[in-house]
């Protein structure tokens, strides 16, 4: 039975109506940003035209609208995340800013030397430097969860790094550079246990699966607009509410204050205390009308059609001869990484675009789980919602044109 008809979706996509080099678009690029639905689009626009002013501080009838506008898309995002309060969602740039945040204000606040932090082996660079330069600041240790030769997470490794001095565990829903999904319950339920910490990086996991914060029981959660057909420039920090509120801004400014004296000041609560100066937000709307776009389709049908894709892409590719590989975890989501024997990833790459196709050729801001396979590099089609098995046909048919021809 038809989830939804994806060729129908397409159309919603004005960008996938352009051609490359001659040919339809074929985006499979979507684990470095998806492309925007009309109604993201129009409901930007819609803002500048007839609801465009700062929020919260004026009297007149365009605050009122642009505040309103602003307060439903955090409600929105609350709602899609299944947090319990909106007073816990807190509008930044984007995930590395979230990360950033939490490593400045809550990690330089509670965190002191000998303490120890937990990341996988997985990770994005975002998930990586902001905590060695807490290290580097504070004298903490960094331990990493090792990976299996598919690109799993090892749960008995991961137990024994558990310690009385572990501080926190932050790790990613879903690797950006291979696609495993990791046990995120179990590996929360274990930290906590330890006594300590979580946060999860929901970048590569919004836009392909359901996230329920309560359930998951995280204590921050962070995820970009732009990975989850939203604009750039916008982004979420999920923090639980007591946590959020013992912890110190990081930035101080207009907005985030109850009251200021040249000799103290005092903040509000959560989210505002961590909302300072004008923030972005008409990105903060249009991601709002993105997370009712998802939720139109449905992320549990969204997630059944994308496994079903990326099933149907792995045993094309698998059959390429010479192509390997890499993340080969039974539970993954939307991230194909290989290589080509006899021709550089950039090569691949290119001949891709030449049919129309993107894909991301690099080390995908994650060296560290490259390097776990002996690679620096890989070629990485990536699918979302509006991508179809037509789409993965050109793809493998690029390969085998690109083969012959050498
Ligand atoms: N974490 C993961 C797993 C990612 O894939 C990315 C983006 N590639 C980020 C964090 C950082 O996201 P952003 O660049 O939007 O801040």
């Amino acid at each position: 039975k038809a989830l939804f008809d994806a060729n129908l979706v397409k159309k919603d996509f004005p960008i996938l109506q352009e051609r490359i080099n001659g040919r339809p678009l074929i985006w499979l690029d979507n684990a470095a940003t998806t492309q925007k639905p009309r109604q993201v689009i129009d409901r930007i626009s819609y803002f500048y035209q007839h609801e465009n002013s700062n929020i919260h501080r004026a009297a007149h009838e365009l605050a009122a609208r642009a505040t309103d506008a602003y307060e439903a898309a955090r409600e929105k995002v609350r709602a899609f995340l299944n947090a319990g309060s909106t007073n816990e969602i807190v509008f930044v740039r984007g995930a590395t800013e979230a990360i950033n945040l939490v490593a400045k204000s809550w990690g330089d606040q509670h965190l002191s030397a000998g303490d120890e932090i937990i990341v996988s082996n997985l990770e994005h660079h975002a998930n990586i430097v902001p905590w060695q330069q807490l290290a580097a600041r504070k004298g903490l240790k960094l331990r990493v969860i090792p990976v299996d030769d598919d690109g799993q997470i090892l749960l008995d490794e991961y137990a024994k790094l558990l310690n009385p001095k572990t501080k926190l565990v932050t790790f990613t829903q879903v690797s950006n550079a291979l696609g495993t999904v990791t046990p995120a319950k179990k590996i929360i339920e274990l930290a906590h246990q330890a006594g300590a910490k979580t946060l999860l990086d929901g970048a590569q996991s919004v836009s392909h699966l359901r996230v329920d914060l309560q359930a998951l029981d995280a204590d921050f959660f962070v995820f970009s607009g732009h990975k989850v057909f939203g604009p750039t420039g916008i982004g979420v920090l999920y923090g639980k509410e007591d946590l959020l509120n013992e912890t110190q801004p990081w930035q101080g400014g207009g907005n985030m204050i109850k009251d200021v004296t040249f000799e103290h000041t005092q903040f509000h609560q959560a989210p505002s205390r961590f909302e300072a100066g004008t923030g972005n937000i008409a990105d903060a709307v249009g991601l709002g009308a993105a997370i009712d776009y998802v939720n139109r389709l449905g992320i549990d049908n969204i997630n059944q059609y994308e496994h079903y894709l990326l099933l149907y892409a792995t045993n094309l590719l698998k059959d390429v001869p010479g192509l390997r590989l890499v993340g080969t975890a039974p539970d993954k989501a939307s991230v194909l990484s290989f290589t080509l024997k006899g021709f550089t990833n950039d090569e691949v790459g290119q001949a891709l675009n030449k049919e129309g196709i993107a894909v991301r050729t690099g080390h995908h801001c994650a060296q560290p789980i490259l390097r776990r396979f002996g690679l620096e590099s890989t070629v990485r089609p990536s699918l979302a919602f509006y991508n179809t098995c037509e789409d993965i046909d050109t793809l493998v048919e690029s390969l085998y044109k690109l083969k012959r021809n050498k």
